[in-house]
Order: structure tokens, then C-alpha cells, then sequence
């Protein structure tokens, strides 16, 4: 599943009687398995308006038949089900209609207990009705725009039917769906059709098998006017064909190649890399309007919020493009990871979402790789125009280019891995770092995992989203442990730290290990539900580090951010350098593994080789070579490498990076034969998702491998701890001068000591350096967020640390700013030469965008009226959204007459459009300018406002939480105005209000004043009577903090 932001995505399961019910199912929240086994279920659906009646028959048998359990036998003739709000109509045992003193339905309990079942197998068929048209909290069976959808992650499916309704209880499928056949001429289930045919009455019907066992929350149907859009895959192995379909409402006809495209990319790269068949006759997605998440996996029809399968550059940014290629890959990977290996208990969660986001990652760095070299091949400098607007014999020669770059790299993989599982012993040579001069047919032999800008994306969220979650109130560990609420495992930290933590076993185990590991878990769990050990498990099997599974387990356990503290000694007369590297985690009762990736480099800039000394000190076990590529010049050029463990002083001769192994406390490293000082690179890919502290640092030191590292996230890296640091100096300066007022902040600002000539240098040579990657360039502007820094200082002012942020970026903007408008002019002149080809996805044009759009961002920070007018120019004559969506974002935080006459144009062009609409209402409420809270709240009466859909929630309130100078105004009118949304939105769909209630949840990382003003909002939620059990359960974990911080002071 994937949520909105994985911050907001919280399982379907949210009525203000609140299943909190954990599923390891007994009472000391141990867990213990189901007493029964439902073989085989066939479920009837019956849609008929206002009431669908649901059929359920059910096989059950005891899950151990014969074994004498005693008393415990006596419990298992009681069968207890989930049901949740339905209309109970009939039950029948082995055919005959049961008696009602022979059961219970306990409404409040949602529990259906049979008193007395059978002990050998039995068909227990249960007949029930749900009203799925008044489902606003759109989980279970509901219907938006005249489309009926049932989405069950995590417990939808006890309000479609009674039944075990866990993960755990896996059973084979028949599912037989009935509706009118004018308003519902669609009927789609799991698995393959089977049967379909006419009804009287006007009615029809589609039968559904799906031949692999699953659990309920992969249970999906959808019915309603769909269009649908074909293409289809071709299995390399066997030659069979699977059809791809994308059905949504015939209103995005027309707009579905690139989703189409990128399931396309995604079957062929899983098949290539991982040895992953798709295993039905067919694979659909289907676009449902206002849905809770933004997608899921259920079993061979995966269901997405419609924005994110019709695709276009007319209404979508290339960032969003690249969001639903991650989602739509996302969501066909688990049909493997989730789906044919699925979780013991919800607590598993990150089992199949971490390891899935971690593929999803992989894949698509991969795509872009491929997608860069086939437009490069086919369609030169004039490009084509990809994403649905032209289908012409250009567009068809970059997809069938594409395809095949991904194919044969993700092969190359494959077969790379083989080779390095086979021999463990040797150390292969590098493969190209970057992808090769694509061959007549845009075929690439470049690596598969480039360290690309979309590792430095990757790291920048955990840094943005998941780090601060980690301090916050909230903080839990990947695995949550029993009693931490259902709603409240759907977060950044189950999700993107878990896929830190799968790619951590792939960088201490190397490519073909790792491989190795995967096929072994597949194999051993297919067809099962699964826990976190079974995965490390597997991945250490037969590999000489096992006796580091335990060291890595911790992190499955242990919440919060480690620290690593670096301090460097050089010995000019011995010509060493020694790395001692301490790791601290208050929560952590044993140290973790971490893979702590590292490079040296000389004074001429150039990296050196490594000779790590036979005799390391501390407490250090494992030295593994990694990416023992040649220096390069160009950036970002960093790859991957299978790697292998190599005995300390045995290093290859071309080693460059390495992985030292930290598992104790601490741990020392002695590099030897550097007759001059290096400089030393750290945490290279992000090999961990730590913070660092190294001693010693300095702007100069920082700067110089700002300058110089050849690692795309060190040297990335590098430029932000330079911005952090300056950042951070400026607060105290402004913090001092605060008593004074705005004026007296301003001065002493003025005053202070500015842009270190290291930063600028820095950021100098990037913006002039024509091989870089242009997402990557843009990266390089971005200064730290606000909210990134907070959980690293001692309770920051936010709105002054905003002014602060403000000032360094008019800084930089001035002094940058010959580098920045140059940078602005060429990609306009490359653009306007590639004339409509620029107008697509089309990687280069992509580039190009992201690096122009980025300067013109850092020069919005001088206010300059004349940029103000070529903005406004910029929004008119722009011809994709990711233009004009710029445009609009930079217009939007100065009060003039350009953003209103900008924002007017754009609602109107885009009225019938309610999806591109939410970009308008995002704009708006994120927006900077002063006072902005009474917009926001006329915008929540304004008719283009839908508060039933959860997306049009995120964006309007979410939106206004990420104003630091509106949300956390001192006067308390943004935490007050968002305390009365959450109260409004809870009465239409709680899981959306609890997620904007976690706004206010971490007052504790925030200075005095507005902790206090923060409380006060929280106090007064909790006083509101009525409130959902999620919206509760958030404010009262919010204010227990308080009290706990109480009662230590
Ligand atoms: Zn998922």
C-alpha cells in the first residue's frame, strides 16, 4: 500500500469506534495464530443501489486437525469473526440455517461469535448487506463519482463481510459479482475472469478465480463505467503474453501511455533483476476518485487514486510524473513482496513495505538511467514528445529502447550477481560507472543502483520526513511493537527507514548475497505470511557475516536516530590516518550494524586508493570493499559495485570506496601509505541512516569536499552541513537580537559574518559544470528545510529560524546570481531548440527543467519586481504543468497583483479538473505571505473544496501546516485554525483528520512560547466531545508526552 505521503498514510480502518485491536491477537498482545483454517472462501457481491448484499461461503477447518488441546480445544469450538457495521441477514452451517441463540453479534465489539462449531472441517456461508454509497471514511466497499472500489488494507474487509479478518489467514478466492448492467457495465475482481453473462432484469455478471492463497486485505473489487486502456507484457522465459490494463472513468481516455509505459518498465525490470514472473493472465490497475491512500496491491488489480494514472504534462509536474512511476512499480513489486509472501501480524509491516519501497527505489534510479540513454539514442537532441501527447514512430521507438535498456541492465545485474555469489572470493572489476554510449538500439551496460540524484532525494526525505518523526512524539522503531495502535503504522519510519534498512543488508552483503537472500526468502515463505526474522534470516543464510543477523535485527526494534561520532588523526611520520567512529542511541540496549561507507581523498582532489591496515584496532570486525571503480571526473558518476567481504589489508588495488562494518560501540580504522593529510569522505551513498558528527570540521574542510568528492550524496552532503552550519551561527545571531524586534533581528543579520566563500565556491562550480545531472544541480540549491533542523537544535524559535533561512537565501541569490541567470538562460535556449519534444517526460527536458526551475527559485529570494513580471510571464506562456506550476509556487509568496491574476487564470483554466485543482489549493494555503490563515480558512467554504476527498484535505491543510511563518504564528491563529479543521474533517473521515492532527503533535521540539500555544490546541481536542478514537489516540499520545515530561522535571 501507499499512502498520500507516508506521513499521512495510516490503514483504512477509522470510524470514531476505532478498531485498535492488535492483530498479534492475544491478550498480552503475544502473537498466537488463528484456531482455524479458511481453505477456500467464495464470496457473492451483489451491487444493487443504496444496499449490496453480500454472500459468504466459507471452508473452515481447525488450523491443526487432530491435535488434543484440551481446554484449548474447548475455545476453538467457539469461532469468533470481524464484522464490522453490517446488516447480519442469514447464517447457515453446512447448509442449515442456524438458530440465533447459536451466535452473537456484538455490534459495539464488531466480534461475531459462534458459540459452538463443528470440530472437524465445515461451510459456514454467512449473508450480510452494507451501504456502501454512505462509506465516507472509504474503507471497505464504498463509491465515489458512480465507481464502486473495496479497498481493505489493513481492516477494510470486516465491513464487506464477516470473517478472521488478519493477515495471517490465508485462503483461496472465488468471487462472483452481479450489478445493473447500463450503470455498472464493468464488474473487476482478483485473479483471472472465469465466467461472465447476461441476467434478466437488466442485470450481468463476471466470475473471478485467483489461484494463490490470500489474505482478506488483498481482496478487491471494482465496479462502475470504466474505460479501459490495453497494452501488454511479454514474460522474456516463456514467451507468454499478460495483458496490462488501466481502467478509469472514460473521462482520462487519452491520458494513460505513460502509467501504461512505467508497468510496462516495472514488469521487465522485476523480471530481469530479481527473477519475479508475473503469475496471472492479466494485470490491471484501476483509478478510483477521492480514495483514502494513494494506492494498493491487491492481488492482481492494484487500485490507485485516479491523479496517478492518468498522467500528462499538461496536468502534471515531472515530479508527480516521477511519483507515480515509483507508485505504480511500487504497487506491482508486491505482488511478490506483500502479496505471494505476505506479514505474520501488522506489526510485520515493514516486512513487505520496506523491502518493496527499497525496490521500488532501486527501480527508479534504473528507469532513469534507461530512460536518459533511449531518448539519447532515439531521439538525438530533438527528443520526442513521451507522456501521452503524441503516439508517433518516434514515441514507439523510445518505449521498445527504454524497455530493453531496462531489461538488459537489470540482466546484467542479475548475471554480475551470480558471478560474485559464485566466487566469493574474487574482486570484480568495475563495470562503467555511468551508462555507456548507447548503441544503435539505446541498449545501456551500465550498472544497475546508480548513487543518482535519486539516492540524494531518497536521503533528503529521511532527513526531511522520517529523522524528525524519529524525535518527535510519535517515534516508534520499523517494528512497532504490540499495542502501538493499527493507525499509527503507516508512517515514514515503517516505510522509508525500512527500506534504509533493506538496502543496509544489500550493502553489507553485496549484490549477489543480497540476490541470493531474496530468492531464498521467496522461496521459503511463497504462499505464506512471514515476520522480519524470516527475511534476515534468509538474507544471512549461507553467508559468512551471519553472525551479525542479531546486531541487525536492533534495528527492527530500536527507535531513534543513531549518532556516529567521526574524529580523524593523521600521523605525517607513519603516514596513516586513523578513523575512530562511536555510535550513540539513547534507545539502544546493544549497538546496531552499520555499514558506514567511506573514501579518501588527496589534496589535488582526486580520490585515493585504500590500504586499510592488517591490525584494526577497537573493536571493528569487518572490512568490505565496495565500488572499487576508478576516480572519475565527472559527477554524478558514483555505482554501484557487487562487493565482497575482503580480509583487512587484502584490499583490491583500485579500491576507492569502502564499507567498514561498525557493529560495537566503537570502532577504529588505520588507512596506511598517505604521505599527505587526506580529506575524508563519509557515509558515501548514505550507507546509514544515521547523523553525523565529525570532530573537527571546519567551512574550509567541508568546502573542500563540497569542491572535490567524487560521491554524488557526499559531495551533496557536503554543501548542506555547510548551509546547516551557517544556519545554525545566524540563529544565535538572530536569537540574541530577538528582544529588539524584527528590525534589531534584521540588523544584527545584516551584521553578522554571511555566505562562507566555501559555499559559494561550491555551488559556483556546480551551476557551471555542464555534466551535471540536472535534478541533481537542483538539489545542490535547496537549502535544509526548516522543520529538518528543528529536532537537530535545543528548542528552535521556528518563524525565527524561518527569518533566518529567508536571510541566507537572499544571500546566496545575490551572490550567486550571475552563475544562477546564466544557468536560467541556457536550459531556456536548449528548450525552445527542442521546441514541443521538451514538453513531455522526456528525460533531458526533464533535467533541464528541474535546474532552471531551481535557480529561478533561489533568485525569487531577492524580490525583485522585474523577476516578479518575468514570472508571471513564465506562469502564461508556459507549456507543461511543472513550468507553470513553478511559475505559480514563486508568484504565490509575495502579496501582488501577479499572484492574484496568476492564481485567478489558474483556477479557471482548470475548473473542470478537481485533481489539478489541489495543486491550486496546496499553492495557496503553503503560501508565505502574511495573515494567509484567513485565506485559508474561506478557501475550506470555497466550492472547489471537497472535504469528502482526503487528497483535496492533504493539499489545503496539509498545505497550510507546511507555512512556517502562517502555522506557527505567534499568535497562535495557525494551530487554533487547524485544531478546528481537524474537528470539522473528523466528522467525515477520521483517518484524514487524525493524520492533520499530527501536525500538532510535536510541540515538544519547539520553543516555549509555542509549545505552550501548541498544547493549548491540544487541550482543547481533547476536550471536544465526539472525537474519533484516531484523532484521540494522537492528541492524547501528544499530551502524555507532556505529562511525562512533567513528571521528570
Ligand atoms: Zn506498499
Amino acid at each position: 500500500m501507499q499512502g498520500e505521503d507516508s506521513q499521512s498514510a495510516r490503514p483504512p480502518d477509522a470510524d470514531s469506534d476505532s478498531d485498535s485491536e492488535s492483530s498479534c491477537s492475544s491478550d498480552d498482545g503475544t502473537y498466537a495464530p488463528f484456531p482455524f483454517a479458511v481453505e477456500r472462501v467464495h464470496l457473492d457481491i451483489s451491487f444493487n443501489p443504496g444496499t449490496t448484499v453480500v454472500t459468504n461461503t466459507m471452508h473452515i477447518s481447525p488450523a491443526h486437525p487432530g491435535q488434543q488441546l484440551g481446554s484449548a480445544a474447548e475455545s476453538c469450538k467457539q469461532l469468533v469473526l470481524d464484522g464490522k457495521k453490517l446488516q447480519l441477514l442469514e447464517i447457515h452451517l453446512d447448509g442449515k440455517p442456524l438458530p440465533p441463540q447459536a451466535y452473537t453479534y456484538n455490534q459495539r465489539a464488531s466480534k461475531l461469535t459462534l458459540h459452538s462449531v463443528p470440530s472437524s472441517s465445515f461451510e459456514l456461508c454467512i449473508k450480510s448487506a452494507t451501504h456502501p454509497e454512505a462509506n465516507t471514511g472509504l474503507q471497505g466497499l464504498f463509491m465515489r463519482a458512480g465507481i464502486y472500489a473495496a479497498a481493505c488494507e489493513a481492516m477494510g474487509f470486516r465491513r464487506i463481510s464477516f470473517w478472521p479478518d488478519r493477515p495471517d489467514v490465508l485462503s483461496r478466492w472465488t468471487v462472483r459479482l452481479e450489478g445493473d448492467v447500463a450503470a455498472l457495465p464493468v464488474l473487476l475482481s482478483n485473479g483471472n475472469m472465469t465466467a461472465a453473462g447476461q441476467l434478466p432484469g437488466d442485470r450481468h455478471y463476471a466470475a473471478w478465480e485467483d489461484p494463490w492463497p490470500k489474505p482478506c486485505y488483498l481482496f478487491s473489487a471494482v465496479a462502475g463505467k470504466l474505460s479501459v486502456h490495453e497494452g501488454s507484457h511479454t514474460i522474456a522465459s516463456s514467451g507468454k503474453q499478460v495483458a496490462v490494463r488501466i481502467y478509469t472513468a472514460p473521462m482520462y481516455e487519452g491520458k494513460r501511455d505513460f502509467v501504461l509505459l512505467s508497468a510496462r518498465a516495472a514488469m521487465a525490470w522485476d523480471e530481469a533483476m530479481w527473477g519475479r514472473e508475473y503469475d496471472l493472465d492479466g494485470y490491471a490497475m484501476a483509478g478510483v476518485e477521492g480514495f483514502l491512500d494513494d494506492a494498493c496491491e491487491t492481488k492482481g488489480i492494484s487500485l490507485f487514486h485516479v491523479h496517478l494514472l492518468a498522467v500528462t504534462p499538461a496536468t502534471h509536474t515531472d515530479e508527480e510524473a516521477d511519483e507515480s512511476l515509483r507508485l505504480i512499480a511500487h504497487e506491482y513489486f508486491h505482488n511478490f513482496s506483500g502479496n505471494r509472501v505476505t506479514v505474520r501480524d501488522w506489526y510485520q509491516l515493514t516486512l513487505k513495505e520496506g523491502l518493496t519501497r527499497f525496490r521500488d527505489q532501486a527501480f527508479a534510479a534504473d528507469y532513469d538511467a534507461a530512460a536518459s540513454a533511449a531518448a539519447a539514442a532515439t531521439c538525438g537532441t530533438l527528443g520526442s514528445s513521451s507522456g501521452g501527447s503524441s503516439s508517433g514512430l518516434q514515441q514507439g521507438q523510445y518505449e521498445a529502447a527504454l524497455l530493453q535498456n531496462i531489461a538488459t541492465m537489470a540482466q546484467q545485474m542479475k548475471t554480475a550477481a551470480a558471478e560474485a555469489a559464485a566466487a566469493p572470493a574474487a574482486v570484480s572489476s568495475a563495470p562503467a560507472s555511468a551508462p555507456a554510449a548507447p548503441a544503435a538500439a539505446g541498449a545501456v551496460s551500465g550498472p544497475a543502483f546508480p548513487c543518482s540524484w535519486h539516492r540524494v532525494l531518497e536521503a533528503q526525505g529521511i532527513r526531511r520526513d522520517q529523522m524528525p518523526e524519529d524525535e518527535g512524539s510519535l517515534s516508534h522503531p520499523i517494528r512497532p511493537c504490540c499495542g502501538t495502535s493499527l493507525d499509527n503504522l503507516y508512517t515514514d519510519t515503517v516505510y522509508d527507514k525500512g527500506a534504509e534498512v533493506v538496502r543496509m543488508y544489500h550493502t553489507i552483503l553485496g549484490h549477489g548475497r543480497f540476490y541470493n537472500g531474496l530468492q531464498t526468502f521467496f522461496q521459503q515463505h511463497d504462499g505464506t505470511a512471514a515476520t522480519c526474522e524470516d527475511f534476515c534470516q534468509a538474507m544471512f543464510a549461507s553467508s559468512p557475516l551471519a553472525s551479525l543477523a542479531p546486531a541487525m535485527m536492533r534495528w527492527y526494534d530500536t527507535n531513534g536516530t543513531p549518532e556516529l561520532t567521526i574524529r580523524t588523526t593523521y600521523s605525517p611520520a607513519k603516514q596513516t590516518l586513523t578513523l575512530t567512529v562511536k555510535q550513540e542511541l539513547e534507545t539502544a540496549k546493544a549497538p546496531l550494524l552499520i555499514p558506514l561507507k567511506v573514501g579518501l581523498i588527496g589534496p589535488d582532489g582526486k580520490d585515493l586508493l585504500l590500504h586499510l591496515m592488517p591490525a584494526t584496532t577497537g573493536s571493528s570486525k569487518h572490512i568490505k570493499q565496495a565500488g572499487n571503480r576508478k576516480p572519475s571526473a565527472t559527477m554524478p558518476s558514483s555505482s554501484y559495485t557487487p562487493t565482497e567481504v575482503v580480509t583487512p589489508g587484502l584490499c583490491g588495488s583500485e579500491c576507492c570506496s569502502m564499507v567498514l562494518l561498525l557493529d560495537s560501540w566503537s570502532g577504529s580504522w588505520v588507512f596506511s601509505r598517505l604521505p599527505e593529510k587526506p580529506a575524508v569522505s563519509l557515509l558515501r551513498d548514505f550507507s546509514a541512516p544515521v547523523r553525523l558528527h565529525v570532530e573537527g570540521e571546519t567551512d574550509k574542510s567541508l568546502g573542500f569536499l563540497a569542491l572535490h568528492d567524487s560521491n554524488p550524496f557526499a559531495r551533496w552532503d557536503a554543501v548542506q552541513r555547510l548551509m546547516t552550519r551557517l544556519l545554525m551561527r545566524l540563529y544565535k545571531v538572530a536569537e540574541r537580537a530577538a528582544a529588539g524586534g524584527e528590525s534589531a533581528i534584521e540588523a544584527a543579520l545584516a551584521a553578522a559574518p554571511g555566505v562562507p566563500p566555501a559555499l559559494v565556491a561550491a555551488l559556483q562550480a556546480a551551476l557551471l559544470n555542464d555534466e551535471l545531472d540536472g535534478q541533481y544541480k537542483a538539489l545542490m540549491l535547496q537549502l535544509p528545510g526548516v522543520m529538518e533542523l528543528v529536532p537537530q537544535m535545543d528548542e528552535p524559535d521556528p518563524e525565527l529560524l524561518w527569518m533566518v533561512k529567508v536571510h541566507v537565501g537572499l544571500q546566496l541569490a545575490r551572490q550567486l546570481q550571475p552563475q544562477l541567470e546564466q544557468l536560467v538562460q541556457q536550459c531556456d535556449s536548449k528548450l525552445a531548440a527542442a521546441g514541443e519534444a521538451a514538453v513531455g517526460f522526456w528525460p533531458p527536458a526533464v533535467k533541464l527543467r528541474a535546474a532552471r526551475n531551481a535557480a529561478l527559485g533561489l533568485l525569487s529570494y531577492m524580490e525583485d519586481r522585474q523577476l516578479q513580471q518575468q514570472l508571471l510571464q513564465r506562469y502564461y506562456s508556459a507549456n507543461c504543468m511543472t513550468d507553470r506550476l513553478a511559475a505559480l509556487e514563486l508568484l504565490a509568496d509575495e502579496d501582488t497583483p501577479a499572484r492574484s491574476a496568476a492564481l485567478a487564470h489558474f483556477h479557471d483554466t482548470y475548473r473542470q479538473q478537481p485533481s489539478v485543482l489541489h495543486k491550486w489549493l496546496y499553492v495557496q494555503a503553503a503560501s508565505d505571505i502574511e495573515g494567509n490563515v484567513e485565506n485559508v480558512r474561506a478557501l475550506m467554504r470555497h466550492a472547489s473544496f471537497d472535504i469528502t476527498d482526503p487528497a483535496a484535505v492533504s493539499a489545503l491543510l496539509g498545505g497550510f501546516s507546511d507555512s512556517m511563518v502562517n502555522f506557527h504564528a505567534e499568535d497562535g491563529s495557525g494551530y487554533a485554525f487547524m485544531a478546528d479543521a481537524v474537528i470539522e474533517v473528523d466528522r467525515v473521515n477520521p483517518i484524514a483528520a487524525a493524520d492533520l492532527a499530527e501536525c500538532l503533535a510535536d510541540w515538544d521540539m519547539l520553543d516555549e512560547e509555542h509549545q505552550q500555544l501548541m498544547k493549548a490546541q491540544l487541550r482543547r481536542l481533547a476536550g471536544t466531545k465526539g472525537l474519533s478514537a484516531d484523532v484521540r489516540e494522537i492528541v492524547e499520545d501528544a499530551l502524555e508526552e507532556d505529562s511525562s515530561d512533567d513528571s521528570t522535571d
